[in-house]
């Protein structure tokens, strides 16, 4: 049947409606989506990493008006806006039924960073990524939400390997108006601008929409002329910069936020900390409250009933403090508001208050003005609680008022085209309906429902993906285009290998390296004939972790090991797009952290979705998580006091678990050449962790625990 052009109003629509979609990250977690926009101009999508916007921009009006008269195409544009439209004006949310309450007055959620999608890069590892999924879920569930951060116009840097092996680093500039944000404007239609006072001086900041789905995030951006050079530069980089800018940064995330809630007329019933570094809020809602005339004593009491307090770290040093004289200099604006002394002030952020020799501790001044706070795992709970008792000094460690609510991850968001493909085939267009319940996944675990064969095979697609990124990557990463290197990294690692993956932020606590401790073992397992294994690894060092930069040294070192070379990979520039290639693409996710420092962790929740299996240290929520059959525990629920006797026995836990459980289960295989044993744990990773470890069961423990809990 031969169809009819469509009408110049038709056209002028739908060209409105993909301007529209392409400035909504909604497309993140909506495969048809991004085909509409990588079928635009492909090599753009590519080239500039996955941005609608960019794409908008190369592909001319004339030439949308001209496509879209293709009418399979125009089909599919016309069926993903209409979905995205179903999406932003669906009336029965989670939210709706659960949340009433919130309706009108949002939770305001405050984080230094948000990992949204790597075209966005504004986040410098895990905290960010979590972040961004919840307000992902947050959209989803319907509820009232608003995301705070800062546009850091250079971002998070980007890795590059030197001839020493060493990390150096790297940043380009971003530009607003070519990325999928826009800038907030004020009731005149000119450019919205708070301003925020900052040690002596005013500081100016216009801000920025980043539309996810239902919910915005405003990100507040100094680089403005009126303001002083480095001011202007405050929001350059993530986590940029020595303590002075962290301090001041930190004062513009938490003071600048209120203030730009306020002046966009939000009135927040909570305000949600997402770690330390939003902290100074606190001092803002109170010096609002001390304006319409409380008694600091009331003023501080009514701050604690609308904060909540997430903190991530178990680590001493992931918590920030800072000097006495920095924090006199920095925050002198907010004391004199507050009408305290500076000593007083800094008892704000103390444990043991009157101690001139101790510091400012943002975590601290969270704890003190929030109504509830929480860790991020069971395990993590227990451990803030035993960190933070001497605050609570009236208290046993076990009433110390740090609950937890565990981590999880943006399901729709983490999941793969070959995985949506295989479930829309399946369960057709609604199959989406469901995605984080437990009877979606339990269908997993039913050979009736999908057999061993096919789920091996949606193994084997996902790894042979994986492995030629690896190769494009690598050959890029090689700068030595020539003919030779193109055949050498097209055997560069092996299809049918059992592949363990290893990224994650190269904070030393993660121990990268220690699966290499027995070298000769590891180079006679990589080198076995029947039963080999080969190893990719990614990830970023603190700029200034020296310690953290020698792990990747010598992990890129021995991938040129002439017995490891091309069974072992480190693939450069870590960011969300290689992790989502790593966590579908792996057979095993590996995470060896020192017990009892990975808070939660949440990596290994984006691999069981897609059948890779979790072979993991008993810390955050894998010691939830695991059941005995649905990954690999390395080590016992425990760990010993002394770092050097964890670190040997952890070791030798992991090599055992190898070798005895992994390889031997994985290469065990019927006439067919199916690991049926393997099939069976992955089915039930799926079944258990997926439908427990996502976003939208978090935001709702969230909200029921504590956004819709008054003290
Ligand atoms: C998920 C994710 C992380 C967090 O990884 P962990 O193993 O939990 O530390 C960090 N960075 C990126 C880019 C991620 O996608």
């Amino acid at each position: 049947m031969k169809s009819k052009p469509l009408t110049s109003t038709e056209l002028t629509q739908m060209i409105h409606g993909l301007n529209r979609l392409a400035r909504n990250l909604w497309w993140t977690w909506n495969q048809e989506a991004q085909e509409i926009f990588h079928k635009l101009s492909p090599r753009t999508w590519q080239n500039l990493y996955h941005n609608a916007v960019a794409v908008l921009h190369e592909v001319s009006d004339y030439e949308l008006r001209t496509r879209l008269q293709e009418p399979a195409f125009a089909e599919e544009v016309q069926e993903v806006l209409a979905a995205f439209e179903t999406y932003l004006n669906e009336p029965a949310t989670w939210a709706a039924e659960h949340a009433r309450a919130l309706q009108g007055k949002p939770v305001a959620y405050f984080s230094a960073e948000f990992g949204l999608s790597e075209t966005l890069p504004i986040a410098a590892g895990g905290l960010g990524v979590l972040a961004g999924d919840h307000a992902k879920s947050a959209s989803d569930l319907g509820l009232p939400f608003v995301g705070i951060s800062l546009f850091y116009r250079q971002g998070y840097f980007m890795q590059a390997i030197n001839d020493d092996n060493w990390q150096t680093e790297y940043y380009s500039m971003l530009n607003p108006r070519n990325l999928p944000m826009e800038a907030v404007l004020d009731a005149k239609g000119e450019q919205l601008t708070c301003m925020v006072q900052i040690a002596t001086s005013q500081v100016r900041f216009k801000v920025w929409r980043v539309n996810v789905g239902r919910i915005p995030i405003y990100l507040m951006d100094t680089d403005l002329p009126e303001n002083e050079e480095h001011y202007r530069d405050l929001t350059l980089r993530v986590y940029g910069g020595d303590s002075t800018t962290r301090i001041m940064q930190e004062i513009l995330l938490g003071v600048g936020g209120v203030r730009l809630l306020r002046a966009l007329d939000i009135q927040p019933s909570v305000f949600h900390m997402n770690e330390g570094h939003a902290a100074f809020l606190t001092l803002e809602l109170m010096r609002e409250k001390m304006a319409t005339g409380c008694s600091r004593e009331e003023a501080t009491e009514a701050t604690v009933n609308e904060c909540i307090f997430t903190t991530h770290t178990p680590v001493e040093a992931g918590h920030d403090r800072f000097s006495s004289d920095l924090t006199q200099y920095a925050a002198q604006k907010c004391t004199s508001k507050l009408k305290i002394s500076h000593e007083v002030f800094m008892d704000m952020g103390r444990v043991r208050q009157g101690d001139a020799s101790e510091p400012f501790c943002m975590t601290v001044l969270a704890l003190k003005h929030s109504r509830s706070a929480n860790g991020v795992s069971e395990l993590h709970g227990e451990i803030s609680r035993h960190m933070w008792k001497d605050l609570y000094a009236d208290r046993k460690v076990e009433e110390v008022p740090i609950g937890h609510v565990t981590n999880g991850v943006h399901v729709a968001g983490w999941m793969k085209g070959p995985l949506r493909r295989f479930f829309r085939r399946r369960l057709g267009k609604q199959w989406e309906k469901g995605l984080n319940t437990c009877e979606f996944w339990k269908r997993m675990e039913d050979p009736g429902f999908v057999s061993d064969e096919e789920i091996w095979a949606l193994r084997s697609l996902l790894r042979r993906e994986l492995i030629e990124f690896s190769r494009r990557r690598l050959l890029m990463q090689s700068h030595n285009l020539n003919r030779e290197n193109f055949i050498t990294y097209d055997h560069l690692l092996h299809p049918d290998v059992l592949t363990i993956g290893f990224a994650r932020r190269f904070a030393t606590y993660k121990r990268a390296p220690l699966v290499f401790q027995q070298l000769e073992h590891v180079i006679e397992l990589v080198k076995h004939k029947q039963h080999p294994i080969q190893f990719i690894f990614a990830g970023k060092a603190h700029p200034r972790d020296d310690e953290g930069k020698r792990f990747i040294q010598h992990i890129i070192h021995l991938s040129q090991h002439t017995e490891l070379q091309g069974h072992l990979v480190f693939i450069e520039n870590y960011d969300i797009h290689v992790a989502r290639q790593m966590v579908s693409g792996c057979d095993i996710w590996l995470n060896n952290p020192r017990r009892p420092l990975e808070a939660s962790g949440t990596s290994g929740q984006k691999t069981a979705a897609h059948g890779c299996l979790n072979m993991s240290i008993m810390d955050g929520w894998w010691r939830e998580a695991y059941d005995g059959v649905n990954g690999f525990a390395i080590g016992p629920d425990s760990h010993p006091d002394s770092i050097e006797e964890q670190d040997r026995v952890d070791s030798e836990n992991l090599y055992r678990v190898l070798n005895d459980e992994v390889i031997t289960t994985f290469y065990n295989r019927d006439a067919l050449g199916v690991p049926r044993h393997w099939i069976q744990k992955i089915r039930r990773a799926m079944a258990t962790i997926t439908p427990e470890y996502n976003t939208w069961r978090m935001v709702q423990e969230y909200a029921q625990k504590y956004y819709l809990q008054d003290k």
